[in-house]
């Protein structure tokens, strides 16, 4: 094995950082032999503190309206055939109401940006859930908002925040963003969740258009400064109604490579093998977990609306993608040696 770059992986679990020069040179001359390496040594670490504990979040979709237009994503307000949908309170209460007998404790309500819910309209499902089941976490993922507007959220019982950073390199979001957005009001939203008390989550897609592996040295530098607690990282997956539509996917390679790397530089982490990651590959899942990560999280939304949540392409939600399909799951992860707990899945903070 290559010494220097074995080195490399002994000083980052070491000291928990490395260099941007590093992170890069790492990722640019990495090899089969030496991500075997990093992935068991990421899987020695998260033993540490989880043991072969998974835990699992029930995603609910709740709208693919979204007044932004990122040029990546699927349900970008310029993209005339998307069937949009939001869906109602009584339908996410309907939702979580399964998950929790199938034994969730923890669910994520994503969406687009959908002026539709407005802080009064959120904070009432927020209570709604916490009330009927005191012993669940409440994830958000419903992009940027005002601080007053996260707090409100917080202070209604939302646990918790995931909002990917996308790209830690300000050229590179223009590239993957039009005009309007801001590289700079992300990031600060980002702050303000971790300032509020919220468990937060930053991320980035992995092969996504104009990512090199100088940006992914700065994302794992951000990641590294920024200390979130969670990381959502997954394959850039095309969509055909985008302008990235014959841009080629990122590859689970990369990703679980990536995945080890975070593990290393933050070990108590909590770290989803992400949709994406099975949906480009049918073992993508237990590829991630084997990897470095320790969460998944089946989808969970109504039936009737799945199919439309189209981030990208052929997005999965079916099979062990699905929340009612938990026991397929259980096998999958059984067979590589671990285990899904029903728990709320907090971060390990004493670690
Ligand atoms: N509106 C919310 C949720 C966005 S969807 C927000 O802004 O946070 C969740 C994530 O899906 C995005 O952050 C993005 O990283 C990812 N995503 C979007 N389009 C994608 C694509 N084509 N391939 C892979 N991931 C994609």
């Amino acid at each position: 094995m290559n010494n220097e770059l074995k080195q490399l992986v002994c000083k980052l679990q070491e000291e928990l950082s490395l260099s941007l020069a590093e992170y890069e040179y790492l990722i640019e001359n990495r090899t089969s032999e030496i991500a075997e390496y990093l992935a068991s040594k990421a899987v020695e670490v998260k033993k540490n503190i989880y043991s072969n504990a998974i835990y699992i979040r029930g995603l609910i979709e709740i709208s693919n309206i979204c007044k932004n237009d990122c040029f990546y994503c699927g349900i970008r307000r310029s993209n005339k055939n998307c069937d949009r949908y939001r869906i109602t309170k009584e339908e996410i209460m309907e939702c979580v109401r399964e998950g929790y007998n199938l034994g969730f404790r923890t669910f994520v309500l994503q969406g687009g940006e959908d002026s539709y819910y407005t802080d009064e309209i959120l904070c009432d499902i927020i209570c709604c859930i916490k009330k009927e089941f005191s012993d669940v976490a409440v994830t958000l993922s419903l992009g940027e908002r005002s601080k007053e507007s996260y707090k409100k959220l917080f202070d209604a019982g939302a646990d918790r925040y995931l909002l990917r950073h996308e790209t830690a390199n300000e050229e590179h979001y223009k590239k993957l963003h039009p005009e309007e957005m801001s590289f700079k009001n992300r990031i600060e939203c980002l702050h303000n969740l971790k300032e509020i008390g919220y468990q937060v989550g930053c991320g980035f897609m992995v092969g996504s258009p104009y990512q090199t592996n100088k940006t992914l040295a700065k994302d794992l530098k951000f990641i590294e400064k920024f200390k979130p607690d969670m990381v959502g990282i997954g394959p850039f997956v095309p969509h055909k109604a985008t302008k990235f539509a014959n841009e080629g996917a990122g590859t689970v390679e990369l990703t679980c490579f990536l995945l080890s790397i975070i593990r290393l530089i933050h070990p108590s982490v909590l770290l989803p093998a992400t949709t994406a990651l099975g949906t480009i590959d049918s073992s993508g899942r237990e590829k991630g977990i084997l990897a470095g990560a320790n969460v998944v999280m089946p989808n969970l939304s109504p039936i009737s609306v799945r199919k439309k949540y189209e981030l990208y392409d052929n997005k999965l939600c079916t099979d062990a993608e699905s929340a009612q399909n938990k026991k397929e799951l259980e096998e999958k992860m059984k067979k590589i040696g671990y285990e899904i707990v029903v728990d709320r899945g907090d971060i390990r903070k004493e670690f």
